[in-house]
């Protein structure tokens, strides 16, 4: 099928997503890395955040980060 290219489809979006956070796992880079940070590598993991399979993706890569996880200090194992 051909003729049919809309970018705007959300299942492209993620799809795009997760290869971005993909890509960076395996210690790669875009175009739009810089100095450690990266905007194309930030907007993909908050598009990944809107999705159970993009929230999934994210625990296994370890990209997530343990907002809701109190620093209990003394707590005997
Ligand atoms: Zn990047």
């Amino acid at each position: 099928m051909s003729g049919l290219d809309e970018s705007d489809r959300p299942a492209d979006r993620f799809d795009s997503a997760r290869r971005t956070v993909l890509q960076h796992d395996d210690g790669g880079t875009c175009l739009q890395c810089a100095d450690g940070s990266c905007r194309q590598q930030a907007w993909a993991i908050e598009e990944l955040k809107k999705h159970p399979g993009g929230l999934l993706l994210l625990q296994q890569l370890e990209l997530l980060n343990p907002s809701n996880q109190p620093t209990q200090e003394g707590q005997p194992r």
